[in-house]
């Protein structure tokens, strides 16, 4: 059974469709990355998959559940943004813990929460810092595991590394990669950038002017680009 599935899934903005004829399956624990030029409906795809944006046409499901009109807390999913803002005045500590205290969490199930996501990022050390004291990859962690304290069963990620400098970035997608062999959680990722992709992806979606040009292994598409974009794209030897 996928654990998400896009059946023709569309949006439109007024007039303007932006995301058309999107068929998805994504199977447990697969690392997918949605990858392709800017403005091409990566992020929209995404925040459609979230419920942060309502579909205009076809079907989303999570799990078996058509999720179409769920808002985005009842879909149990995370994601991680770009632009992911910690709140400067908490500890890493708080910041990890914010989210479950919302929830009402009893304060064991937060410090438990907290202490295995901390583990797994590395982060033990810097539980009572705030992040103007972190790195940029240490505040990218935290950013990181205020989604995985939620024990999701999806994690969408939009571009998390792209404020990054090129060092960092690349550390970071070692990672990020670490990161999914440990939890072992369905990842949708987006990126427009090929490396990025090519190196993160169990299987690499490739999308042009609002829909998908090919899916498959990064090396499928590699060595069978079905056109001349995907192979400029990639980079495919001619
Ligand atoms: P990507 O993430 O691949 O760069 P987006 O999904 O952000 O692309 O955007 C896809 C297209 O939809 C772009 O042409 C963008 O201008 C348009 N778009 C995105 N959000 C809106 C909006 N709220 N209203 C109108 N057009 C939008
Ligand atoms: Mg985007």
């Amino acid at each position: 059974m996928a654990q998400v599935q896009l059946k023709e899934v569309e949006k439109k903005y007024g007039s303007l469709r932006v995301v058309h004829g999107i068929d998805l399956d994504i199977a447990h624990g697969e690392f997918v990355v949605l990858v392709g030029p800017s403005g091409c409906g990566k992020s929209t795809t995404l925040r459609m998959i979230a419920g942060l944006e309502k579909i205009s046409g076809g079907e989303v499901y999570i799990g078996d559940a058509l999720v179409n009109d769920l808002p985005p807390r009842s879909r149990n999913i995370s994601m991680v943004f770009q632009n992911y803002a910690l709140y400067p005045h908490m500890t890493v500590r708080e910041n990890l813990g914010f989210t479950l205290k919302i929830a009402k969490k009893s304060q064991d199930e937060i410090d438990a929460a907290v202490h295995e996501a901390a583990t797994i990022l590395s982060l033990s050390d810097y539980l009572d810092r705030r992040p103007a004291e972190l790195s940029g990859g240490q505040r990218q962690r935290v950013a990181m595991g205020r989604a995985i304290v939620r024990h999701p069963d999806v994690f969408l990620f939009d571009e998390p590394l792209s404020n990054l400098d090129a060092k960092l970035r690349a550390q970071m997608r070692v990672e990020i990669k670490k990161l999914h062999q440990k939890i072992k959680t369905t990842i949708i990722y987006v990126t427009h950038d090929q490396v990025e992709a090519m190196t993160l992806a169990d299987r690499i979606v490739i999308m042009r002017d609002g829909h998908i040009e090919q899916q498959g292994t990064p090396l499928e598409v590699f060595e069978n680009p079905v056109n001349t974009f995907v192979a400029t794209f990639i980079g495919s030897p001619p």
